[in-house]
């Protein structure tokens, strides 16, 4: 493998502040390992389970034709692809905001909007996707704290990649930011479209669905909540 290919950006920061690199490697490979072992097994699991999905389908529509070379290997890929869906569940809200910058008295809303993602729905299983847009209102006294935006992107991406209901999730990501920077209010506006409402059911292709979430002086302030909405206006 290209070294390139396996450098991980996460792994070479904490390897630059470690104090003893080969030891701290050591340690990291380990992780690694249990951790990929874990995944594995678990990958075999759902392996086996895929396949008796398709077999069940089978039964119900007997012309499924299994040996269809298209069908070959896919319960596998099913059971990778939802491991890489899920696969935001393996990451902690504190390693994302593991990096951030005195707010220097800046004291206006910062916003990333239209940060584009894809879920999937915990009562369906099928793909939802949509747009977030996410501000905070830094404390601009004391230990006021700001982030790069790409951590706003990534907060969104690792909530993204659960099983998830929408309003859980604009929620979550509020709650994620509100706790980490600890700001005077966090706004979380969040329009989608659902899998399971365009391909099946109502089957209703251009419906979105708008939720938000809000904190603090985003709560209470009217003012406030209408700028956000203004800024993110396309
Ligand atoms: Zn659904």
């Amino acid at each position: 493998m290209a070294y390139e290919k396996s450098f991980n950006l996460e792994l070479a920061k904490k390897l630059a502040k470690s104090e003893n690199p080969e030891a701290f490697l050591e340690d990291e490979l380990g992780h690694m390992k249990h951790r990929m072992l874990q995944l594995n097994s678990a990958r075999e699991k759902m392996n086996k389970g895929f396949s008796q999905v398709l077999q069940a389908l089978a039964e119900a529509f007997p012309n499924v034709d299994l040996k269809d070379p298209n069908f070959q290997d896919t319960p596998n890929r099913m059971a990778r692809a939802l491991i890489e869906v899920c696969s935001g569940l393996g990451v902690e809200d504190r390693e994302i905001f593991s990096t951030s910058f005195p707010s220097e008295g800046y004291n206006q809303v910062v916003i990333l909007k239209n940060i584009e993602f894809t879920s999937l729905c915990s009562h369906h299983f099928f793909p939802f996707t949509g747009r977030a847009s996410v501000g905070y209102l830094p404390k601009s006294h004391g230990n006021g704290k700001v982030v790069g935006l790409s951590k706003l992107a990534r907060i969104v991406d690792v909530h993204a990649a659960r099983p998830q209901l929408q309003e859980r999730l604009s929620s979550a990501i509020m709650k994620a930011i509100q706790k980490e920077l600890d700001p005077e209010g966090v706004m979380v506006v969040i329009e989608a479209q659902h899998g399971c409402l365009t391909c099946r059911g109502a089957k209703k292709a251009n419906a979105s669905m708008v939720t938000s979430a809000l904190s603090g002086n985003f709560k209470d302030d009217q003012k406030l909540r209408e700028e956000f909405l203004s800024l993110i206006k396309d």
